[in-house]
């Protein structure tokens, strides 16, 4: 059975973009799978252009899925609901999102997919979540720097709330600190929030090793950016580097949270090496 043939008795093959066939979950049986375990959150609607921002460029979510798509079986989310967005944010900032419906609609797609991404991590299943736009920068009552709500936050709060989980550890590797992460969580001593600082890559990826070696938690959640890489904003890390944080989160949670791990995409805005820098964390992460 060709490779082609054997995708198409498990999944449904869309053509997109006219540069790939996106296979989606039907619900059927992937036990001999040719995709890795991993499952990648996605929606067609994160293809929206919905704002003037580096992170609503278009074309920013396709060069990402032509690299990963056939690798990953994507799932499509369910938008958040005004009850998990209230966990984090304040009505006031959920009202000023809301008076622009297309940024609300996708940014309500967005944080679902991240909750869609840790409810497959507590099942054991890791997962990424493809979404846009990023959220890290979202606080209770404002938010800044091409975010509208903490996807990762509303997701950590909501497993808390449910009982879930106690302990979450949030690694944002973004090039930006997660100041809206941080001051939903600031006070909270069970949520512990790291964003590296570094002098060089090496300096870089053993800060994060050092970090895991020292905490324990029912979780971990990554907020995922790949604006720090070499060819984008921060000129720093390397492709390689995302691949060996990706393992360094994996082994984590293998040690001490039954595997149960996610990401979530934040920045990264070189269309150029965007897709292969995540492909590489998820190789990590897998
Ligand atoms: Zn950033």
């Amino acid at each position: 059975m060709s490779l082609l043939r054997k995708q198409e008795s498990r999944c449904r093959l869309f053509p997109m973009w006219g540069v790939a066939w996106i296979p989606v979950c039907t619900g059927m049986t992937y036990e001999e799978s040719i995709f890795k375990t991993m499952k990648v959150i996605y929606h067609p609607r994160y293809e929206e252009v919905y704002a003037s921002d580096p992170a609503a460029k278009a074309g920013r979510m396709e060069c990402i899925l032509k690299e990963i798509s056939p690798l990953y079986k994507l799932v499509h989310p369910e938008p958040a609901s005004v009850a998990d967005i209230k966990l984090v944010h304040t009505e006031w900032h959920l009202s000023s999102i809301q008076r622009m419906p297309q940024t609300c609609e996708v940014a309500l797609l967005a944080a679902g997919g991240a909750i869609k991404a840790a409810e497959l991590a507590m099942s054991g299943e890791p997962a990424f979540g493809l979404i846009r736009p990023p959220g890290h920068h979202a606080s209770p009552d404002s938010c800044w720097g091409f975010c509208f709500f903490n996807n990762m936050a509303v997701t950590i709060a909501k497993l808390r709330k449910e009982g879930r989980i106690k302990r979450a550890v949030i690694l944002d590797f973004d090039l930006h600190y997660g100041d809206g992460t941080d001051n939903i969580f600031g006070g909270v001593a069970d949520v512990v929030y790291f964003h590296p600082e570094a002098r060089d890559r090496q300096e870089f990826v053993d800060s994060i090793a050092l970090f895991l070696e020292r905490h324990k938690a029912d979780i971990i959640g990554v907020s995922a950016g790949f604006d720090r890489h070499v060819e984008d904003w921060g000129g720093q890390l390397k492709t390689e580097d995302y691949r060996a944080i990706g393992k360094l989160v994996k082994e984590f949670s293998e040690r001490v949270c039954k595997g149960r791990r996610f990401g979530v995409l934040e920045g990264g805005y070189n269309h150029d090496v965007l897709g292969k820098n995540v492909k590489a964390f998820l190789d990590g992460l897998s």
